[in-house]
């Protein structure tokens, strides 16, 4: 047999179903136990190809600067500069192109910077998988995985290439990618016959399908193209850059202005020949204002902005899948919230156990304490411990985590924190699970159900059967005929076990997680495991709120979110945690708290002040998770949902915002969620939001600004034209303005950090424009104040201080330049702040307020622009207009804001 060592046309996946595990490592040359080594992997790396069904395309640098000169606004002047060399004026021509060489490099050092750090962000979030290497187990990115790769899956985990199993244990296979079948397929590593079907491949696990759970070791056959999905999935076409909704309307909006400003520029052009100005500066003066009016560097601002906005979030454990994710993070109405982990610590401890016949207080605490009794809790008599050792027993049998005690007392869990815990209270009793299973070997696992809401485990004792179950005491207590006492197993009155429910209702409002542990000894081991068992009593574990999740909350309320708490856990461990961390005050009245059994008639019959009114769904399963976003979603909320579990995964697919957990989340939740929090905290998501909230502000600040920027010089020269005054600005000195000074601050707002203002206002509804009527009034009315502005400068330059025409447009350029600089600072939230703001913190804004003027100061002072833009110094009156009149858009803001205001948004 060639190795692939030797073959150069190895196609893994070819036949290796058929071939024993040994025949196929022997064709990938490997050794299971130390995997390949790191030279072998590059090696097979450069002959198969990186592990990806796209090619990352990356856009050259010389793309990006070709990019610049696709518009048509560039075009327009490229043809007026033209003709200007050609016939009339070629200095002035020259001009042109220096000033589109300006605002070209500007845009290519922007875009691609902002191409760049999107690629960087793309890698952030990049699957890793578990591989054996050089006899070490690491972590490698799942992109670097090459054909003889060791890999080790588990329950949750994303499989990322196609593998040949070598190790199965409890091995199941979501594979509704591929197959759109739902059902789990079970894994197992016998090889099957040569002409078994693809799906049928049950030695094979593909590439995109999840592991639901078990776990195992795959010999990697085939990655990237070469896998199933590579084959058949639409997937495998070159990544296309695809636009946010916020992008497409700024586009949408800049085409619109466009068609605005065409027909504007006729007019004022048509108006110019008419008031007997030279057809050409007419003509130039409209393509000079055609330029002014049209907002094309929006879009690429908004890229800007919200990729900035990713790397900020990433900074605070937020990573961000997708650039649309950022906007509607800002519009986020609803938190749906687990509780377990994400509000809660997720530090389990058992602090009470009930059996037929003690309550016991447990010492909770991380460690095996040697105290097992809570201290100043009445000692429980011999046999009642006997009860509590028979309760910790199947407990411990009915699990899967696993516990290493250290002779000190430390301990270290490995798994779900609830059965670690367990596991910490039987060992603190002397209860070890190896021992145990030694003695009871298990035979079959009936993992936990979160539809039922519990487990058994099947063992052998004997000739008979040992039947170990655990779960929520509402579908444990049922199933029990019979309950352990001291005097042995007796039979289970109906009102018996009201008192048992009862008595795990109490413990749940003591904020405690419910679980009712039961057994069975049964010689029938095909038998129904839930049906006929013996209660041997409940157990509380507690689970402390997190730290900061509190504040979080009321800063949702502040900003109009309302948090919700969707939870599998009890109703009234639910209304304690809720209570305790404020999400309801205490003593809410019933319409706060739904519960999973009753969910579909509430939905049935609920509308959206209902809806409002509920702050906790318990014992919701996950099925019941994706009912709720829609009725959300139709009631036309922006839903952000989180979740960690493969079952969550439809949920965090479906809610407009997904967040799954970095640390407790499985692969299939992260791959399925809009948002990873890193830290699993609570406070990080609305952290996001507010970022969220500020991108979008921002972006919205950057179009007031440009446009209103564009809508004053518009009016100047309209103005101008129609009351027959000289042009207060010439064609170049417009081109200058907008195409060099007015960039600088505009990109700085796009990149501020934002107010406290934000997330004081409800948020935004998700359907709002862009630019609301207020934003447009005030866009044309602070358009319209430094307009006056510029023109009074230019009249008092005129008629006070006797300039002529020539010498007059430099103080109406001067002070349109400054107005529009000093602008800037009329873009912050709170009107009533001029000193300290989010515009004077931006450490931006002041350098480009900086440049702009000492771009302004050499336009009017270096012999060449001098001439260029015909300016000549305006000597110390000169300037004491200019100075004076540009401040005065910056006083009138105050009553601009007054006439549009919008509630507390800005
Ligand atoms: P949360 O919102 O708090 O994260 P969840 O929806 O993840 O909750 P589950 O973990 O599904 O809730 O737990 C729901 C209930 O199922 C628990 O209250 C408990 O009674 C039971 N339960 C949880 N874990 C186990 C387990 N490992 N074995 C048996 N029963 C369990």
């Amino acid at each position: 047999m060639t190795s692939v060592a030797e073959s150069s046309d190895y196609v893994g996946r070819d036949r290796s179903w058929s071939r024993s595990v040994d025949e196929v490592l022997a064709e990938l040359a490997v050794d299971p136990t130390v995997g390949l080594d790191t030279a072998e992997a590059d090696r097979r790396r450069v002959r198969f190809g990186r592990n990806q069904l796209r090619a990352a395309k990356r856009r050259s640098v010389a793309s990006i600067f070709l990019d610049q000169f696709k518009s048509v606004v560039i075009l327009l002047l490229v043809a007026a500069g033209g003709l200007a060399v050609l016939f009339a004026e070629p200095i002035e021509g020259l001009a042109i192109f220096a000033v589109i060489a300006i605002n070209a490099t500007i845009g290519f050092f922007t875009e691609w910077r902002a191409v760049r750090s999107m690629e960087a962000l793309g890698r952030l979030g990049r699957i890793e998988t578990v591989v054996i290497r050089e006899g070490l187990v690491k972590r490698v990115p799942a992109e670097g995985l090459v054909p003889g790769d060791i890999v080790i899956c588990e329950g949750g985990d994303i499989v990322t290439a196609d593998m040949r199993l070598i190790e199965a244990a409890k091995l199941q296979a979501d594979e509704s990618t591929l197959t759109g079948e739902s059902m789990p397929v079970t894994k197992m590593t016998e090889p099957l016959p040569t002409d078994t079907p693809v799906m049928d491949r049950q030695n094979i696990v593909f590439k995109g399908t999840a592991i639901t759970r078990g776990s195992g070791k795959g010999i990697v056959i085939g990655t990237g193209l070469s896998t199933e999905l590579g084959r058949i999935s639409e997937l495998v076409t070159e990544a296309e850059a695809q636009q946010t909704p916020l992008e497409k309307r700024l586009d949408a909006l800049a085409q619109r202005l466009v068609w605005a400003v065409l027909v504007l520029g006729l007019l004022i052009a048509a108006a110019g020949v008419l008031a007997g100005r030279d057809t050409y500066l007419a003509i130039e003066v409209a393509i000079a204002l055609a330029v002014a009016a049209i907002p094309e560097g929006l879009p690429i601002v908004a890229t800007i902005a919200l990729a900035r906005g990713m790397w900020r979030m990433a900074k605070q454990n937020a990573l961000i899948a997708r650039l649309s994710a950022v906007e509607t993070l800002g519009a986020t109405s609803v938190i749906l919230t687990d509780k377990t982990g994400t509000l809660t610590e997720n530090r389990m401890t058992v602090t009470a156990v009930r059996t037929a016949d003690a309550d016991i207080a447990m010492a909770g605490s991380g460690s095996v304490a040697p105290a097992v009794i809570a201290e100043g809790a009445q000692e429980p008599q011999g046999n009642a411990l006997s009860l509590l050792d028979e309760l910790l027993t199947a407990a411990t049998l009915c699990s899967n985590a696993s516990l290493s005690v250290e002779p000190e007392g430390a301990v270290q869990g490995v798994g779900d924190p609830t059965e670690v815990a367990l596991l910490i209270a039987a060992a603190a009793r002397n209860i070890r699970r190896d021992a145990l299973l030694e003695q009871y070997p298990e035979v079959l696992e009936l993992a936990f159900d979160p539809e039922t809401k519990r487990m058994a485990t099947l063992h052998a004792k004997g000739d008979a059967t040992l039947v170990a179950v655990k779960g929520a005491p509402e579908t444990v207590i049922p199933i029990c005929s019979s309950v352990l006492s001291i005097e042995g197993a007796a039979p289970l009155s109906e009102a018996e076990r009201r008192d048992w429910a009862e008595h795990a209702a109490r413990l749940g409002e003591r904020g405690l997680r419910t679980l009712a542990v039961a057994q069975k000894t049964t010689s029938n081991a095909a038998g129904d495991a839930y049906a006929d068992l013996m209660l041997i009593g409940i157990v509380g574990l507690e689970d402390p709120p997190r730290r900061g999740v509190k504040d979080a909350i009321r800063q949702c309320r502040d900003a109009g979110i309302s948090v919700v708490m969707v939870t599998g856990d009890h109703a009234a461990t639910a209304q304690n945690v809720a209570t305790e961390l404020d999400i309801v005050a205490a003593g809410a009245p019933a319409e706060r708290f739904v519960e999973g059994a009753d969910l579909a008639r509430f939905l049935a019959d609920a509308d959206l002040t209902d809806l409002e009114a509920v702050r906790v769904f318990s014992r919701v399963s996950p099925e019941q998770k994706l009912d709720l976003i829609d009725f959300y979603q139709q009631h036309e909320q922006v839903v952000a949902m989180t979740g960690d579990g493969v079952n969550d995964a439809p949920a965090l697919k479906k809610a407009d915002i997904g967040v799954a957990m970095g640390i407790r989340g499985t692969a299939v939740a992260k791959e399925a969620a809009a948002m990873v929090l890193e830290d699993d905290e609570f406070p990080t998501i609305v952290r996001a939001v507010a970022q969220g909230r500020t991108i979008y502000e921002n972006i919205r600040k950057f179009v007031v600004y440009l446009l209103s920027c564009n809508i004053s010089e518009v009016l100047v020269v309209s103005i101008a034209t129609i009351v027959g005054a000289p042009l207060p600005l010439l064609p170049l000195q417009i081109l200058f303005l907008n195409l060099v000074t007015d960039v600088f601050p505009a990109l700085a707002l796009g990149v501020g950090e934002g107010s406290p203002v934000l997330m004081k206002a409800a948020p935004r509804p998700f359907d709002e424009p862009v630019l609301t009527g207020s934003h447009w009034t005030r866009i044309l009315l602070h358009g319209f104040v430094i307009a006056a502005t510029v023109l009074s400068a230019m009249a008092i330059a005129v008629f006070q201080l006797g300039f002529d025409a020539d010498h007059a447009v430099t103080v109406s350029f001067c002070t349109l330049a400054f107005a529009q600089v000093w602008h800037v600072f009329n873009m912050r939230d709170d009107i009533r702040r001029l000193i300290k703001n989010e515009i004077t913190r931006n450490p931006w804004i002041w350098a480009a307020v900086a440049v702009c003027i000492l771009f302004v100061l050499a336009a009017v002072y270096l012999p060449l622009p001098r001439d260029l833009l015909k300016l000549s110094d305006p000597g110390a009156a000169g300037w004491l207009v200019i100075i004076g009149m540009s401040f005065v858009p910056l006083a009138v803001a105050p009553i601009v804001r007054l006439i549009a205001p919008r509630g507390l948004a800005p």
